[in-house]
């Protein structure tokens, strides 16, 4: 690993632990599946698009002594991405049209592993 990775691993781990290494979904703790997510969408907007952006925010928020459990979560891959599916407003509708076409289906199909 070169020293640049290193030095945003680093600053990757230490934000990890400081919004307490752990997804608030499921509650995985592996931190090579953790990414920290902001809370309202809205603030992720203004903040850069890739991982060590975001952890530097966390860290320069907690140096500002504002209260970053109200501004970030952790989430694992699955969870952030099952979030940011939900979070977008047009997949709302397919998803209750595949909700509706599961409770019409025979139990065995239920029942049975895909
Ligand atoms: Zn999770």
């Amino acid at each position: 690993m070169n020293k640049d990775r290193r030095y945003w691993k680093n600053k990757r781990i230490k934000a990890l632990q400081m919004l307490g290494m752990q997804c608030v979904h499921c509650g995985i703790t592996d931190h090579r599946v953790l990414q920290i997510d902001h809370i309202k969408p809205l603030l992720r907007k203004q903040s850069g698009k890739n991982y060590k952006d975001t952890a530097q925010q966390v860290l320069q928020s907690a140096a500002r002594c504002q209260d970053i459990d109200e501004i970030y979560q952790l989430l694992c891959a699955n969870c952030h991405q099952i979030k940011t599916y939900h979070d977008n407003k047009e997949h709302l509708q397919s998803i209750e049209s595949i909700e509706n076409k599961e409770e019409t289906l025979p139990l065995w199909q239920k029942v049975l592993p895909a």
